[in-house]
């Protein structure tokens, strides 16, 4: 049912969030323009009538569109999980523009009105197993990994753990059982704790250098025994940059971005080759990257739109502009 909605827009879609502009010196470089799927950026070097590039998307969420907005827009896609689809929902861009405040803000759990999305998405489930119970008994399970380096880790492995992350998939990594949204939190607080501990002697910011995936994975039985199980994945990426601090860890965070959107692109344009194989966050989430039926994607690409971020913004703009199917 929800799907017949879903359906009518695609499985693939791709959505711009603009961030509010914090530096007000700096003033805001891009325009709304047309309805709500398209903007305008202007290269703050140019005059006007040059510089002006125009991008169009599924949609535009402007920046004083509040968490509940976006959660409205994708709460289909959220409740298409309860009929078996995987779904894998992307934060795109660059560090400091709003990534993980879309994905899971706040961090520190502090403030209730401003929940991200996955929070938002996690209070749907819970609420609507609960609906169906007399009909369904649903099962809500959670997974939170981090790729490094191309190295995968389990952000919810307690013991100290020496594996071999290079070569381990979603299904190695521990899943946890989860009764409510604040167990989730809790579960997501040990996840990033463990990315900071691990951080503390050369990186300062990690997190911002690792992509980190929170699956949420829902078991169904009806009364009738029918059974599902599907998965959806939060996955926050690793900061785009046109700046290179250390060579190593852009070289990693270029190509894994690059394989993401050559994988996205193949699943847009129904090639017959789908690229998994060149990154590990694309072999993760094959099963919910894969080709016909039972899977959507949704990639928010997100921008800061002060003037000192035009070239950032515009790398940005392209990316997703790459992966968009119309
Ligand atoms: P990223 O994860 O992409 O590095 P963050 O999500 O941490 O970026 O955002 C950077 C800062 O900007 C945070 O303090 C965050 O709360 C704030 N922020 C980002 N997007 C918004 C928004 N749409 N509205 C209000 N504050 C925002
Ligand atoms: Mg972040």
């Amino acid at each position: 049912l929800y799907n017949i909605v879903q359906d009518l827009k695609g499985n693939i879609r791709v959505y711009c969030r603009i961030r509010p502009v914090f530096n007000d010196e700096a003033g805001s470089i891009v325009d709304f323009i047309g309805q709500d799927d398209s903007l305008a950026i202007s290269d703050p070097s140019k005059p006007q009538s040059e510089g002006r590039k125009i991008f169009n998307f599924n949609k535009v969420f402007g920046p004083t569109c509040s968490q509940n907005d976006i959660y409205a827009d994708i709460q289909p896609l959220i409740r298409s999980v309860m009929d078996g689809y995987n779904v894998c929902i992307f934060a795109y861009g660059q560090t400091g523009s709003g990534k993980t405040h879309t994905m899971s803000c706040p961090s520190d759990g502090s403030s209730e009105e401003d929940m991200g999305i996955s929070h938002l998405a996690l209070n749907d489930l819970f609420r609507l197993s609960n609906m169906r119970k007399d009909d369904a008994e649903y099962e809500i399970q959670v997974q939170m990994v981090e790729i490094y380096n191309e190295q995968v880790r389990d952000l919810l492995k307690f013991e100290i753990c020496s594996a071999d992350g290079g070569s381990m998939s979603l299904s190695d990594a521990t899943m946890h059982s989860v009764k409510s949204t604040a167990d989730v939190i809790r579960l997501m607080k040990l996840g990033d704790d463990n990315r900071v501990i691990s951080s503390s002697t050369a990186l300062n910011d990690r997190s911002s250098r690792s992509h980190s995936i929170l699956t949420v994975q829902v078991s169904g039985k009806e009364i009738s025994g029918c059974t599902l199980q599907s998965c959806l994945h939060f996955v926050d990426l690793a900061s785009s940059s046109e700046r290179v601090e250390n060579p190593e860890e852009a070289m990693y965070i270029n190509k894994s971005l690059s394989c993401l959107g050559d994988v996205i692109t193949a699943l847009a344009q129904k090639n017959s080759h789908i690229p998994y194989r060149n990154s590990k966050l694309t072999l993760l989430l094959q099963d919910s990257l894969s080709p016909g039926g039972r899977t959507k994607t949704l990639m928010f690409a997100h921008i800061n739109p002060e003037r000192d971020s035009f070239a950032e913004t515009i790398s940005t703009l392209k990316f997703a502009q790459r992966v968009s199917t119309d």
